[in-house]
């Protein structure tokens, strides 16, 4: 068992939220009881999340997307007022780090995207250095973009759109999960062969084929599944709490 400021105090050592400029609060979102037996992670902080977790009889959630984000009216209505609901009612402590657990070298969103699809990542780019940039963790390279597509879609089990860029091999590649089409000019200008995220706009399309650099979306949720667990399970090992990673599927 651990209190849920040790929690918090863990997740704040580990994700250092002070050094980030984000679109919410990173940390703890919503109190709940003092002592924590078991967390459950997730990607978002959504009404069946919070409802598998109370299924799992959880003490507390940790999660990419928590509940506030900058530009919300303030109001606790509609859907608002049903999570918090089912959160008070429950006494569940709610933790959400967004920017910081994109960021962490070893656990993060970025790295955790870059174990599966085998990755390493040697240099940073983008603002607040979001972006990860690297190649195959194999020395290899890709013949072209298409076969980085296909390898993209085998390691995470989803269709991936892809704009190729320039025909021939694709060795440098660029990263950055979720919502992150906003760090494709920035992957460019890193040398950047190839960009992965999760979502695609429409400016990226004509991006890719001008400058060359193909661009792959993946998925926001599916790019983002990997550091919640992977920093839940860390800290629930280090202060000797259960964890369970609960998966709801997104196709977005
Ligand atoms: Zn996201």
């Amino acid at each position: 068992m651990a209190t849920a400021q040790q929690l918090l105090q863990a997740f704040d050592g580990l994700l250092q939220p002070e050094r980030f400029k984000d679109y919410g609060p990173n940390g703890l979102q919503v109190e709940g009881k003092a002592e924590v037996r078991r967390i459950v992670s997730g990607v978002t902080a959504s009404r069946a999340l919070i409802e598998a977790a109370i299924g799992a009889q959880a003490d507390a959630i940790f999660v990419h997307h928590g509940l506030f984000w900058r530009g919300q009216d303030g109001r606790v209505t509609g859907w608002m007022k049903q999570r918090l609901a089912l959160l008070l009612a429950h006494d569940i402590n709610l933790y959400a780090y967004h920017l910081p657990l994109d960021a962490h070298p070893v656990l993060g969103n970025n790295a955790q995207l870059a174990l599966r699809l085998g990755l390493a990542a040697d240099a940073r780019f983008g603002e607040q250095d979001l972006g990860f940039l690297g190649q195959r963790d194999d020395g290899g390279s890709f013949d072209h973009a298409r076969a980085l597509a296909l390898h993209v879609e085998q390691a995470l089990g989803r269709p991936v759109r892809c704009v190729e860029g320039a025909p021939g091999a694709i060795r440098r590649i660029g990263w950055c999960t979720g919502g992150a089409q906003g760090y494709f000019e920035s992957a460019i200008a890193a040398g950047a062969q190839a960009f992965i995220t999760g979502e695609m706009s429409e400016p990226q399309a004509h991006y890719a084929r001008e400058c060359g650099v193909a661009f792959l979306a993946c998925g926001h949720h599916a790019s983002e599944r990997y550091g919640a667990p992977a920093v839940a399970a860390h800290v629930a090992r280090q202060l000797g709490i259960e964890h369970k990673f609960i998966e709801i599927d997104n196709p977005a």
